[in-house]
């Protein structure tokens, strides 16, 4: 998946609807100290699902929605859409016949969050599906920021297996086996509690 376009209205400093368009190749994003820079990164990272504040440099979600300005109000919404091109075809077979997959993540100040996948309501857990074994994602290796290729070199074996099994592609899959298993848990309590009425019958 290659992203194709990101637009941005009232997520930080970006009060303004602003779309930047990421055409073949390298594109580099330059300007003075403060300007928004990384919060164009923090936008992406957080469409794409990001749950800590911490890691988006606020103390609390509200912080991504524009805070307000020496000549602007604050708003009372934050809204980020990601648009993806599917040629590559490293999507999953329901989104072969679409070409651009978009995602986008609103937040309200009252804390009201919504998700969407081709501007159809969902829940984060089909955006964090959407992503597994892609390589891109809030958690994944698609963005490295200051001091993370020294904590990948410098990480535990187990700890760097992480990016391995994303880039195999096999996270897709473990994540499905931690729901079977739970399902499989769920359902022996509830024969052992079938068994112990049809013993009480008897
Ligand atoms: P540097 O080159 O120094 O790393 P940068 O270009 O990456 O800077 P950012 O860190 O992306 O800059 O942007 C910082 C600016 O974003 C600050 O001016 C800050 O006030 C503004 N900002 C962050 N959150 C909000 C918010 N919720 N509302 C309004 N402005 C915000």
């Amino acid at each position: 998946m290659r992203i194709k376009r990101l637009e941005i209205l009232g997520f930080k400093s970006f009060v303004e609807k602003v779309s930047f368009d990421f055409t073949e190749g390298i594109t580099a994003i330059v300007g003075p100290n403060g300007c928004g820079k990384s919060n164009v990164v923090d936008a992406i990272r957080w469409v794409m699902g990001e749950q800590s504040a911490k890691n988006l440099r606020g103390r609390q979600m509200e912080d991504v929605i524009f805070g307000g300005s020496e000549f602007r109000k604050p708003l009372g919404m934050a809204e980020v859409s990601l648009v993806f091109s599917t040629e590559d075809g490293r999507v999953p077979a329901r989104y072969l016949d679409y070409s651009e997959i978009q995602v986008t993540r609103r937040l309200y100040r009252d804390g009201t969050s919504e998700y969407y996948l081709n501007k159809t309501p969902c829940r984060l857990l089909d955006i964090s599906e959407l992503f597994m074994d892609t390589g891109v994602g809030a958690r994944a290796y698609s963005i490295i920021e200051q001091g993370r290729i020294g904590m990948i070199l410098l990480a535990k074996p187990e700890e760097r297996r992480f990016l391995i099994e994303e880039a195999a592609g096999v996270t897709k899959f473990k994540s499905r086996k931690q729901v079977a298993l739970k399902k499989i848990e769920v359902t022996r309590q509830n024969l052992l509690r079938i068994g112990d009425i049809v013993a009480e019958i008897r």
